[in-house]
C-alpha cells in the first residue's frame, strides 16, 4: 500500500470509529489499529527530537529561576514555541512571566502544562553525588521544574506534525506553571478565563516513576498569607517605653498558633518564615511581616484554618499594641482530583511505553546519593512500573500541595509523572537537582513525551473520550464539591516576589548559563564527569 493510501484508510476509518466507539462507551483505549499506527510514529518522532529536548533541559537547569522571576526561562521557551508555529500570548494574568501558546484549530482544545520555577538554595552540580552548590547560597532545581516544558514541548510537535499532514482538528495549547513553588498562579489563570474553553488539561510534573492516577490524591490543598504589622520606633535601651514593637506581634502570632497546633486536625500542616523581623536590635521594630501557609485536605478546612490564623494575627496585634495592616495572599491551591478518564487512557500509554534503559552510571550515581543520604536501601532508579492505575487516595493524611488543583476542579485534569528523578529523597533540596541535567533526566523526559505524545493522538481522534471525561467530571468529581477559588477579589499575583534575591544571584548565575552552540550537553560545559561518585566513605 503507498503512504497516501494508508493516510486516506486511517482517516477513513476514523470518521467511522468515532461515531461507533460513541455507542459502546467506555471505550477501550488503544483499541484502534490506525490509531496505533499514528501512535508509533509519534514514538518515534519524539525518540528522534532527544537532542532537543536534552538541550531544554539543560539549558532551563542552568536558568535556575524562582517562582515569578523566570524571565530568561520564559524568553527561552516563547522562542521555541514561535518558531514552530505556536501564537503565543505574554504576560497573561497579569502576570510577566507567564505564557499562553496555541496552536491549531477547532476542538478539542487539549492544553499541556507544566512547572518552570526553582528551589531557593539548592544551587548544585549536576551529577555529582554529594552537596556541591555551583554558587553558595544561590537557587536552583531541587525539585526538577527544569524538566516538563521539554515533555510537552517534544510531545507536542511530534503531533503536530500529524495532525497536520492528517488534517485532524483539534488546538493544542501551551502554558506554564509560573511560580509553583509558591502556587502563586495558576488560580489567577482560572480567574482570568484561561481554561474555561480547553476540554482537557494533560499536566505534566517530574517524579521517580513513569505514573498517572484519578480521583483524590494524596495531599493538601492551602492557601498562603502575609500579615504585616506596625508599630512605633524608639530607642530601645533609652525610651522602650515609647516604642510599640511590631515583631512582638509576630512572636506573640506564631507562640499562640504553635500552642493551637495541638489541637489541629491530624491531616493540617502549617509553616513559616518570618519575612521582615526589623533593622536592629537598638531600634524598636515599627514594622514586621510573617508568611504562613495553611495546608488542609478540602476546601472548609483550610478556610476554618485560615480563620484560626487571621484570629491569632488580631489577638497578637492587640497584645503587642500594634496595628494589623490588611492581609496579602501570596498563594493558594485547591487540593488535586484527577480525572479517571483521562487517567485510564494516560496509563493504558504508559504501559506502552515502559521506563527507559538505565546505564550501569545512571544506577551508579542514583545508588551513590542514595548512600550519601544515609537511605537504609540504596536501591537506584526504578526499573517496574507500579502495579496498576493508582484510584483516589484511601485515607489522606495530608503532604504537599500544587495548585494544579485549581485547574483540576475546572477542567478534566491529570498529572503525568515521568521519571527524571532518583527515588527516596528529600524534596525541595538541592539533592534533588543532581539527576536534573544528566541522561537520567534526559531518558525521563522522552518517556514522558511518549506517552503524553500518544495520550494527545487519543484525545484529538476519539471524542468520546472527551466527552466520558466530561461526564465524570460533571457527575461524579463536581457532583457535591464545586469550586470556589481562595484567593479573594482583591488579591492580584504575588509578582514582586524572588525579586531581590534573583537580582543577588544572577549576575553570576549568568555565567553558568548553558551554551548548546558550543557544548553537547551541560556536563560537557562544565567539566563534569558522569557520573561523579566517592571512591572513599564520606
Ligand atoms: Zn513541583
Amino acid at each position: 500500500m503507498t503512504r497516501h493510501a494508508l493516510v486516506a484508510l486511517i482517516i477513513s476509518a476514523l470518521v467511522v470509529a468515532a461515531p461507533l466507539a460513541q455507542k459502546n462507551a467506555p471505550a477501550k483505549p488503544g483499541g484502534n489499529a490506525k490509531l496505533d499506527a499514528l501512535k508509533q510514529e509519534a514514538v518515534a518522532d519524539v525518540e528522534s527530537r532527544t537532542q532537543f529536548a536534552q538541550q531544554m533541559v539543560d539549558q532551563i537547569f542552568s536558568y535556575g529561576e524562582l517562582g515569578f522571576q523566570e524571565f530568561e526561562t520564559n524568553r527561552y521557551l516563547i522562542d521555541i514555541l514561535k518558531k514552530n508555529g505556536f501564537a503565543v500570548q505574554e504576560g497573561i494574568a497579569g502576570i510577566p512571566t507567564a505564557f499562553m501558546a496555541t496552536w491549531g484549530s477547532g476542538k478539542p482544545v487539549i492544553a499541556l502544562g507544566s512547572d518552570i520555577d526553582c528551589i531557593p538554595q539548592a544551587s548544585q552540580k549536576p551529577a555529582v553525588a554529594w552537596h556541591e552548590p555551583m554558587i553558595e547560597g544561590a537557587p536552583g532545581h531541587g525539585e526538577g521544574h527544569n524538566s516538563g516544558q521539554a515533555v510537552n514541548i517534544t510531545a507536542a510537535l511530534a503531533v503536530k506534525k500529524i495532525m497536520e499532514r492528517e488534517k485532524l482538528p483539534g488546538t493544542i495549547r501551551i502554558w506554564t506553571g509560573t511560580a509553583e513553588e509558591l502556587v502563586g498562579t495558576k488560580a489567577y489563570f482560572v480567574r482570568a478565563g484561561f481554561f474555561k474553553d480547553v476540554d482537557i488539561a494533560l499536566f505534566t510534573h517530574v517524579g521517580e516513576n513513569l505514573d498517572v492516577s484519578w480521583g483524590e490524591r494524596a495531599g493538601n490543598g492551602l492557601v498562603s498569607v502575609q500579615y504585616s504589622f506596625v508599630g512605633e520606633t524608639a530607642h530601645a535601651a533609652a525610651n522602650p517605653w515609647r516604642g510599640r514593637s511590631a515583631l512582638d506581634a509576630v512572636e506573640l502570632m506564631d507562640i499562640g498558633w504553635n500552642f493551637r497546633r495541638e489541637h489541629l486536625r491530624l491531616s493540617q500542616r502549617s509553616h513559616n518564615v518570618i519575612t521582615d523581623g526589623g533593622d536592629q536590635p537598638n531600634v524598636v521594630p515599627r514594622t514586621a511581616s510573617v508568611w504562613y501557609y495553611f495546608r488542609e485536605t478540602d476546601y472548609p478546612h483550610i478556610k476554618e484554618l485560615w480563620e484560626t490564623g487571621d484570629t491569632m494575627a488580631k489577638a497578637a496585634s492587640m497584645m503587642a499594641g500594634v496595628d494589623l495592616l490588611p492581609t496579602k495572599v501570596l498563594g493558594s491551591a485547591w487540593p488535586q482530583h484527577f480525572n479517571k478518564v483521562v487517567a485510564e487512557t494516560t496509563w493504558a500509554n504508559i504501559q506502552k511505553v515502559g521506563l527507559p534503559q538505565w546505564s550501569d552510571e545512571d544506577q551508579q550515581l542514583a545508588k551513590a546519593l542514595q548512600k550519601e543520604l544515609k537511605n537504609p536501601r540504596a536501591e537506584g532508579l526504578r526499573t517496574k512500573l507500579s502495579d496498576g492505575l493508582q484510584g483516589p487516595v484511601r485515607e489522606n493524611t495530608g503532604g504537599g500541595s500544587d495548585d494544579i488543583g485549581d485547574i483540576s476542579w475546572n477542567v478534566p485534569t491529570v498529572t503525568l509523572r515521568y521519571p527524571s528523578n532518583i527515588p527516596g529523597l528529600p524534596g525541595h533540596n538541592w539533592a534533588n537537582a543532581i539527576s536534573m541535567a544528566t541522561p537520567i533526566a534526559h531518558k525521563g523526559v522522552i518517556a514522558g513525551a511518549k506517552v503524553q505524545a500518544m495520550t494527545l493522538l487519543d484525545l484529538v481522534s476519539r471524542p468520546e473520550l472527551v466527552e466520558q471525561a466530561w461526564k465524570y467530571f460533571k457527575d461524579v468529581q463536581t457532583k457535591e464539591t464545586k469550586y470556589e477559588a481562595l484567593i479573594r477579589p482583591q488579591d492580584t499575583p504575588a509578582i514582586w516576589l524572588n525579586k531581590a534575591t534573583m537580582d543577588k544571584y544572577r549576575p553570576e548565575m549568568k555565567k553558568y548559563y548553558y551554551d548548546p552552540s558550543r557544548f553537547k550537553n551541560y556536563l560537557e560545559q562544565l567539566s563534569i564527569k558522569y557520573p561523579t561518585v566517592r571512591t572513599t566513605a564520606p
